[in-house]
C-alpha cells in the first residue's frame, strides 16, 4: 500500500513514541501462513512479532470454505503429467504432512476450532473427470496414498461419481488462525500496515503504519496482496476474486463431507449450524474476478445460486444469509513461490497458495522456515526455479484459468467490512 504525504502522520509532526519493536523474526501478515510461521517458529524460542494491515485472518484466510485438503486444484494424474512424478508425490505427502502437522498443533483445540473429521468427495462432473479421477486413483495408490473411487454419486444428486478421501477435515478458518497465534506467543501487531522494509545497522528495519519492529529475519506472508508491498512480486503472483455464500441454517444435515466438484470450480459444505456454504462458479468471468477487489458481483452469486438450485432442488428460495469474497494468489505454474528478496537479504517469502492455503499453512511454514532460519535449500517451491514446471501442459492451462505476462496488477481496493447483502440475489424457488 502506497502513502500520501498527508496521510502519513509521522509527516504530520506526531511522532512514534517508543523504540523500535526488537525481535529473532518479523512476520508480515496474519493469514494461515504467517500463523503457521509464527506457530513453528515458537519451538525455536524465538522472539516473533506479526504484524497485520487488517485484524488476524481479515485477508483470504477467514473468508474461504474451511476445507483442509490433502490435493491441489490439480488431480493426481494432472500433477503427474504436469510436474512429473517425484514432484507430484512431493505435493500430496506436502498435504498429508499439513494436515498432520495442524491436527498435533490444535490436537486440545480442536473442538474449538469446529474440527469436522467428515473426508471429503471430489464429485465429477462429467464422465471425462470421472475418467480423471479413476486414473489418479491408481496413481496414488501405487504412491502409496489413500483413496476410494466411487463410480456412482456418493450424494445422487446428479454428479458422476467421486474421489473420497478420507483423510481431508473441516475448520472455521478464522478460528484456526487465532488459534495457532495465540499458541504461538508472537507478538500480534494488528492495524500495523507495512509500508517500508530495508536495512539497518546490519538488522532489517519495518516500518508499519505506527510501529516500527527492528529484527534479524523477516518472512512475508502476504499472499495475494504481496504486489503492494513489494515490486518483486508484480507479474509473479496474479490476484484472483474468489466468492462465496452461506445459507441460513437447514433444519437437519443433509452432507457428511466436504464437497469439490468439477475440477474444483464449485465446493460445497454445511457447518455444524447447518449452514450451507457454497463457493466457486469464478471459472466463466475469469476476467472479471481477476484482481484483489474485496466485492461481490451479481452474474457469479446468480451462477452460485443456481448452482444450488440445480444441484440441491429441495432448498430453492431458501434464504442467503451471507456473502462475501476473498482474494487468492495464483502462480505461473500453479505452485507457491518460497525464497528470498533478492534485493533484501534476510527478507523471506512463502506467498502463491493458488487457492490452496489451508491445505499449504504448515507445509509452507516449514519450508520458509527452515531456508531463512536454517539455510536449508527451499526445493521443489524456490522461486528461483525459473523453468517454471509445465512439462505435457501449457502454461497457461492450469486449472486456475489465469493468464500472465500481462504486467496488471489488482487495484487493491480491499475493505475490512464483510459483506451482507441477504437475498438481493435470491432467485425464487
Ligand atoms: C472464496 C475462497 C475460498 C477458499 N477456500 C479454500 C479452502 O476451502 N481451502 C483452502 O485450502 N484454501 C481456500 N482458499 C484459499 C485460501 O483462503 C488462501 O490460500 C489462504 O488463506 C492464503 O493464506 P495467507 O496467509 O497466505 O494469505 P491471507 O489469508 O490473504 O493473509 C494475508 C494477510 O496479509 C495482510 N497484509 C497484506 N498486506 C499487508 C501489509 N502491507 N502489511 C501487513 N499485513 C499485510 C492481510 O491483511 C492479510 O491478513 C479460498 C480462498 C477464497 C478467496
Amino acid at each position: 500500500m502506497t502513502v500520501s504525504v498527508w496521510l502519513d502522520p509521522l509527516a504530520d509532526g506526531e511522532q512514534v513514541q517508543h523504540p523500535p519493536i526488537k525481535a529473532d523474526l518479523a512476520i508480515i501478515g496474519g493469514g494461515v501462513v504467517g500463523a503457521a510461521c509464527a506457530y513453528l517458529a515458537a519451538a525455536r524460542n524465538l522472539k516473533v512479532v506479526v504484524l497485520d494491515a487488517g485484524q488476524v485472518a481479515t485477508g483470504a484466510s477467514g473468508r474461504n470454505g474451511g476445507f483442509v485438503l490433502r490435493g491441489i486444484q490439480s488431480y493426481y494424474q494432472s500433477c503427474v503429467k504436469q510436474y512429473g512424478r517425484d514432484l507430484a508425490r512431493y505435493i500430496y505427502t506436502l498435504g498429508e504432512r499439513n494436515q498432520q502437522l495442524l491436527k498435533e498443533a490444535l490436537g486440545d483445540q480442536l473442538a474449538a476450532i469446529d474440527y469436522d473429521p467428515c473426508g471429503s468427495y471430489l464429485l465429477a462432473s462429467s464422465l471425462e473427470e470421472l475418467e480423471e479421477q479413476a486414473l489418479s486413483c491408481t496413481l496414488m495408490r501405487e504412491d502409496g496414498f489413500a483413496v476410494d473411487l466411487l463410480s456412482s454419486d456418493p450424494l445422487d444428486r446428479g454428479y458422476y461419481g467421486a474421489l473420497h478421501n478420507a483423510g481431508d477435515f473441516g475448520v472455521n478458518p478464522v478460528k484456526l488462525v487465532r488459534a495457532l497465534l495465540q499458541k504461538s506467543g508472537a507478538q500480534v501487531l494488528e492495524e500495523q500496515s507495512v509500508r517500508q522494509i530495508e536495512h539497518s545497522n546490519q538488522a532489517i528495519l519495518i516500518t508499519a503504519r505506527s510501529e516500527k519492529v527492528i529484527c534479524d529475519t523477516a518472512i512475508i506472508a502476504t499472499n495475494a496482496y504481496s504486489p503492494a508491498l513489494d515490486s518483486y512480486f508484480l507479474g509473479r503472483l496474479q490476484p484472483a476474486r474468489g466468492q462465496m455464500f452461506a445459507t441460513t441454517p437447514l433444519k437437519k444435515k443433509i452432507l457428511n463431507a466436504l464437497c469439490y466438484a468439477n475440477y474444483g470450480w464449485e465446493y460445497f459444505r454445511q457447518l455444524p449450524d447447518r449452514r450451507l456454504v457454497l463457493g466457486g462458479c469464478r471459472q466463466p468471468f475469469l476476467e472479471e474476478e481477476s484482481g484483489a477487489a474485496d466485492l461481490i458481483t451479481k452474474p457469479v452469486q446468480m451462477a452460485l445460486e443456481h448452482y444450488l438450485k440445480d444441484h440441491f432442488s429441495e432448498l430453492a428460495g431458501l434464504a442467503i444469509e451471507y456473502r462475501w469474497s476473498g482474494t487468492m494468489a495464483f502462480t505461473e505454474d500453479g505452485l507457491p513461490l518460497v525464497g528470498e528478496l533478492p534485493h533484501l537479504p534476510g527478507v523471506h517469502f512463502a506467498v502463491g497458495c493458488n487457492g490452496h492455503g489451508l491445505g499449504y499453512s504448515m507445509g509452507l511454514a516449514e519450508r520458509v522456515l527452515a531456508s531463512s532460519l536454517d539455510g536449508n535449500q527451499v526445493g521443489y517451491f524456490d522461486a528461483d526455479r525459473g523453468a517454471i514446471y509445465t512439462a505435457g501442459r501449457a502454461v497457461n492451462d492450469i486449472s486456475s484459468g489465469h493468464k500472465f505476462g500481462s504486467e496488471k496488477t489488482a487495484a487493491l481496493a480491499r475493505s475490512p467490512q464483510r459483506a451482507r447483502m441477504t437475498g438481493e440475489f435470491e432467485i425464487g424457488p
